[in-house]
């Protein structure tokens, strides 16, 4: 059987950062993707934002990594001259009572480590972005956006030149821990079985799946898969907004908000979908209840201005109606077999976490 030392099933951009740390601490790494390339779900189905890290439970590994790995974005950004823009956002208040709620996120985004929100009065938030309908907003001056295809592939540009090694339509079917590590199978059109002393399960929306295919991991531990879509619609016409326009958060979701790219074109959402199948069509009728809920703080939104866009599916490991997940590692210490790592539950923010998080699960994997 082929030996390799570590095995990375997933080249999004969470297995992408986990490849990369790895391979610059010296380390001979194996990507190993089911697609044609890299970041082909959820990493290329999302709103591409650079998350300040504000609402967030405190002390929550969201929390602690979306802060953090903010930071090392945006450095790593400027670094490699990656595009990004730090343009910012505002969160809405359209009547006393919302207003009153921007105090406890500003509290609670303190608490985070993201101490720079800055409360404006009408007048202030007006000057800012003139088309807004609002009483008071939040600013949030760290919020930005990033080209994450750019980001990708610099994170693989990094992990190929330490010496990593990628390979595509290699779905990995099964495994089995054993005393002298972990022995996979790689599907596709060249199946073969490796043995490694790491195997990182970074496969998204298939972490659960993938976990439940290797023998020895105790089921008990491995979270149940529940997917919820997000759907986009985007706009047609001009965008009058320079900076992401969010609502005040409604329970269970952070209402219709409005992000951009780096071309400036505008979309709303993602909304919430509870879904069992992967399936990324977007149903146009969607779309109705979305016009409201922008009126509240855009009013000058025109009739038919928007149109299907697309979805993303949110890798959920609690059902529907429960609290909030957070990120979920599972490591050695968790399950007590040496070298391997799942990496369950990482939905939003993990984009912004993904360089934190990677140091986290070479941390995990070193216990
Ligand atoms: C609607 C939506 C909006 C979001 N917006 C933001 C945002 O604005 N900012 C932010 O920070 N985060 C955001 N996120 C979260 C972010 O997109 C994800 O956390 C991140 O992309 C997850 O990356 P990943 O590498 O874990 O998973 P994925 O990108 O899903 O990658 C998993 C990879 O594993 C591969 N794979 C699956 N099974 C196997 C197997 N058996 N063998 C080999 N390979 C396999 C797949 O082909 C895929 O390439 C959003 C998420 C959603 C759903």
């Amino acid at each position: 059987m082929e030996e390799v030392d570590c095995v990375v099933a997933g080249a999004g951009v969470v297995g992408l950062a986990v490849a990369r740390a790895l391979a610059l601490r010296g380390r001979e790494v194996l990507v190993l993707d089911a697609a044609e390339g890299i970041g082909t779900e959820t990493s290329s189905r999302n709103s591409e934002v650079i998350h300040a890290g504000i609402y967030y439970p405190a002390g929550s590994r969201m929390a602690r990594h979306c802060v953090a790995g903010k930071r090392m974005l945006y450095a790593y950004c400027a670094e490699r001259g990656l595009p990004h823009a730090n343009c910012g956002k505002l969160i809405v208040a359209t009547d006393e009572e919302e207003a009153g709620k921007l105090v406890s996120i500003q509290a609670r985004a303190a608490a985070n480590g993201v101490p720079d929100l800055a409360l404006l009065s009408r007048t202030e938030a007006l000057a800012l972005e003139p088309a807004l309908h609002c009483t008071a907003a939040l600013l949030s001056p760290s919020t930005g956006i990033i080209d994450s295809h750019a980001y990708m592939l610099s994170l693989q540009g990094d992990a190929e030149n330490a010496g990593a090694t990628f390979v595509f339509h290699a779905p990995v079917t099964a495994g089995r821990a054993s005393d002298s590590g972990i022995e996979i199978q790689v599907g596709g059109e060249e199946p073969l079985a490796l043995r490694c002393r790491i195997f990182v399960n970074s496969a998204g929306l298939h972490a659960p799946r993938l976990a439940r295919a290797i023998a020895g991991m105790p089921r008990q531990l491995i979270p149940e898969a529940y997917f919820a879509k997000g759907n986009y619609f985007t706009l047609t016409g001009k965008n009058p907004f320079s900076r992401l326009i969010y609502p005040v958060p409604v329970p269970g979701g952070l209402g219709t908000h409005l992000t951009i790219d780096l071309g400036g074109q505008a979309r709303f959402g993602p909304d919430v979908e509870w879904v069992e199948t992967l399936d990324y069509e977007v149903d146009h009728r969607r779309g109705e209840s979305f016009y409201a809920a922008i009126r509240r703080y855009w009013p000058g939104l025109q009739d038919g201005a928007l149109a299907p866009g697309y979805s993303g599916i949110r890798p959920k490991i609690v059902p529907p109606g429960a609290p909030g997940q957070d990120f979920t590692p599972s490591g050695p210490r968790d399950h007590g077999i040496p070298g391997l790592l799942h990496l369950f539950g990482i939905e939003s923010p993990g984009l912004t976490a993904s360089l934190s998080l990677a140091e986290e699960a070479v941390e995990l994997l070193a216990a």
